[in-house]
């Protein structure tokens, strides 16, 4: 596809769902051959398909962004497939069992921080090399609402998305002189499974509602990824984008 995209790459994690889906496609719509990853199959293979129909390129590489050795086989087969890696949109993530915070057990802080947090650790330390051996590169990690502002009962998503939100702050510094920039989107609700799959909704915070009358989409967040990544941006770097519908500033 024709697109200011046109001959780069894109890995998208958690791409087999929701927001990175939205931005697989996004990114294929401006031209990217895209590199889907996700930990669920099923998800990521329908996502190349969709991608397809549209007219563009991808290809799916079964990834736990929670495993080192996952992580360095994506940047690989998304550079031996597609030559290079322009970008990358870290986006995996679980939201984890809403309950107060002296409730929740060990295993669930490890298994949220080792994907939500930990995975984009994983994930940038192998695409950031690559990046820097062919000259430059925009990384956008996906953060939350909930990287900014506390959520009842979300404690460990909470944690874990001011982690990813605090990584790309440092990450930015860390390559700010070798032209790899790295920002964050910090959605607020968006219509995706995720939320969809909120078993009781009532154990959910209500308190901070957007003031836009509607809840987002993952194309919202998928076009802020798209010009985080863009020329459009290249003075940007270390930024936490909200993509909230004003639900963050009051
Ligand atoms: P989703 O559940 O629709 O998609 C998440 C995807 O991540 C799934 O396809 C899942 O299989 C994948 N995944 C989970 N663990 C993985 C692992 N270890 N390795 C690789 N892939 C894995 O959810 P979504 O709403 O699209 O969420 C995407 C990101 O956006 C998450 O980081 C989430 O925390 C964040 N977010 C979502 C919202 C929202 O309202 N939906 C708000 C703020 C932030």
């Amino acid at each position: 596809m024709a697109g200011q995209f046109e001959g780069k790459v894109a890995i998208v994690t958690g791409a087999g769902s929701g927001i990175g889906r939205g931005s697989a496609l996004a990114f294929a719509r401006e031209g990217a051959r895209v590199v889907v990853a996700d930990i669920a199959v099923e998800g990521g293979e329908e996502t190349v398909k969709q991608v397809e129909a549209a007219g563009g390129a991808a290809i799916f590489v079964e990834t736990d962004v929670s495993q080192a050795a996952a992580a360095k086989r994506l940047v690989e087969q998304a550079v031996e497939s597609y030559g290079r890696l322009d970008f990358a949109h870290n986006n995996a993530g679980l939201l984890g069992k809403a309950m107060p915070v002296a409730e929740c057990s060990e295993e669930e802080w490890d298994r949220i921080m080792s994907v939500n947090l930990k995975g984009v650790w994983q994930c940038m330390r192998f695409e950031i090399p690559e990046m820097l051996e062919q000259g430059g590169g925009a990384i956008v990690n996906t953060s939350s609402a909930a990287g900014l502002i506390g959520m009842e009962r979300l404690a460990l998503y909470t944690a874990s998305k001011h982690g990813v939100a605090g990584l790309t702050k440092a990450a930015a510094l860390d390559y700010a002189k070798s032209g790899v920039r790295v920002n964050a989107v910090c959605p607020g609700f968006i219509n995706t499974p995720m939320i969809q799959g909120i078993e009781d909704p009532t154990t959910f915070p209500t308190d901070a509602l957007p003031a836009l009358p509607r809840a987002g989409t993952p194309e919202d967040v998928a076009n802020a990824v798209v010009w985080l990544c863009s020329e459009a941006s290249s003075y940007i770097t270390g930024h936490l984008m909200s993509v909230d519908g004003a639900m963050t500033i009051r």
